[in-house]
């Protein structure tokens, strides 16, 4: 088993935290990461936020119906970027039908516990990293500006403590508690206690720093997605022969799985950030502005707010309208934080790679014995870029996934 190769395919989060799983396990590991100078991609560039708190996928009851009266407005956080095409369609109806309670009463307790998983890794991952990463376990604020939204966070947070987890909810006086040094504009908020956050691009760099030490290759500037295929085995991706194939393309997922004759429905869900490399104040733990839908994460270079989710082909063309939307509301919760001070920032545009049914596809498809699958994290694969590593490992090396993967399959949609 040792001594195996290895090719991942994409240099993200995921791919990364894979390849150290596997050379820590004794495997030969190349990946092949398309772009020659990666370090903007959505792993870099994020919101960097470890999140048990987001134990309710994506596909929920009333996202649909959100969803709808959000893309009225151009400048909403949400809407789709070319949705008369097929894939969009196809996509949108498979979300429809997983946004009930059943399938979030099914998925909670997997995503509470991969997040917590990852969460214990990252631990161990960053001993013997550089300070910048930044990594810290202080939680996440839920912050909320109407009755509405505190009472809707305080059934999550109800929820949340029936799960295990820590959430506290908090009136104004409770939230500036816990946050004194920065001026909000807020009702009220819950507090999840088991949240942590980090600056991941620095994250990123010292991974491929790790990789190279234990004698991991990557390859930039060299695409893995033709493949050379015998009945049900790969061969070769990207000219590189190995004996075992991950696929870790993020949003690209769906196309590059459709060379291998599999079907893997996805959207890319763009979102923008604005990093505030001189913030007039400095948050100590990360937030979310609930009705703006946009997350603040104090980071080592800089505030960063993060926001948008317009799902579509991936393609990196940025909407104005949004990213105004995004300015805009950051100084209704933040009075210090003027559109000036923010206007200065550039925008970065990330691909989160999103599943129908919000879930993350891992695992071994039927078709091929030698190809993991490990993408369609959404809005979490920063947090669960280390469980994804540890399950591909484990996959790899035929041993038992210490965590079910059933709900992952990445033959749900074949
Ligand atoms: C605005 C925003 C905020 C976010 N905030 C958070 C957060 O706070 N917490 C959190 O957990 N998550 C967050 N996310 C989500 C997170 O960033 C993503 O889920 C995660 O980065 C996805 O990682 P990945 O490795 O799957 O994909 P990527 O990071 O996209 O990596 C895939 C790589 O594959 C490469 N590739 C593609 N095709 C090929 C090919 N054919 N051959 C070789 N290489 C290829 C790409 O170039 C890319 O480098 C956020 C995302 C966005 C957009």
């Amino acid at each position: 088993m040792a001594g195996k190769h290895v090719v991942v395919i994409g240099a993200g989060v995921i791919g990364l935290c894979a390849a150290e799983a596997m050379l820590r396990r004794g495997f030969r590991v190349t990946i092949l990461e398309r772009d020659a100078e990666p370090g903007n991609g959505c792993s870099y560039g994020n919101g960097g936020i470890v999140v048990p708190s987001h134990f309710v996928p994506l596909a929920a009851p009333g996202m649909m119906a959100m969803g709808i009266k959000m893309m009225a407005n151009r400048r909403s956080p949400f809407g789709f970027d070319r949705p008369w095409n097929l894939e969009a369609l196809d996509w949108t109806v498979r979300f429809m039908r997983a946004s009930n309670q059943a399938h979030v009463a099914r998925s909670a307790p997997l995503l509470r516990d991969l997040n917590l998983a990852s969460r214990a890794i990252y631990e161990e991952l960053v001993v013997g990293m550089a300070p910048e990463v930044g990594y810290e376990e202080r939680g996440l604020l839920m912050l909320c500006q109407t009755a509405k939204a505190l009472d809707a966070e305080a059934r999550l947070a109800e929820d949340a403590n029936k799960l295990g987890l820590k959430a506290v909810v908090l009136d104004g006086q409770g939230v500036a508690a816990v946050e004194p040094n920065v001026w909000m504009e807020v009702a009220g908020g819950v507090h999840f206690l088991d949240d942590a956050h980090l600056t991941p691009a620095t994250f990123m760099r010292e991974m491929r720093g790790r990789i190279l030490a234990a004698g991991g290759e990557i390859r930039d500037g060299l695409a893995g997605d033709d493949f050379r295929t015998a009945d049900n085995h790969i061969q070769a991706a990207g000219g590189v022969e190995a004996d075992e194939f991950v696929l870790a393309t993020g949003a690209w997922s769906g196309q590059v799985a459709r060379k291998l004759g599999l079907r893997l429905p996805m959207l890319a869900g763009k979102g923008y950030g604005l990093t505030v490399a001189n913030p007039p104040e400095t948050p100590s733990l990360p937030a979310i502005l609930v009705e703006a839908r946009i997350a603040v994460t104090p980071m080592t270079d800089g505030v960063r707010f993060v926001g948008t989710m317009e799902l579509g082909p991936p393609g990196l063309r940025q909407n104005p309208a949004r990213v105004e939307g995004i300015r805009s509301s950051i100084p209704r919760y933040y009075p210090n934080f003027t559109p000036g001070s923010l206007e200065k920032s550039p925008v970065w545009t990330g691909l989160r790679p999103c599943s129908p049914d919000g879930l993350p596809y891992i695992g071994r498809p039927k078709r091929y014995r030698n190809l993991i699958v490990a993408t369609g994290h959404a809005m979490m694969g920063m947090s669960l870029g280390p469980i994804s590593g540890k399950l591909v490992a484990e996959l790899a090396a035929n041993d038992t996934p210490s965590i079910a993967l059933n709900l992952l399959s990445p033959d749900r949609y074949a």
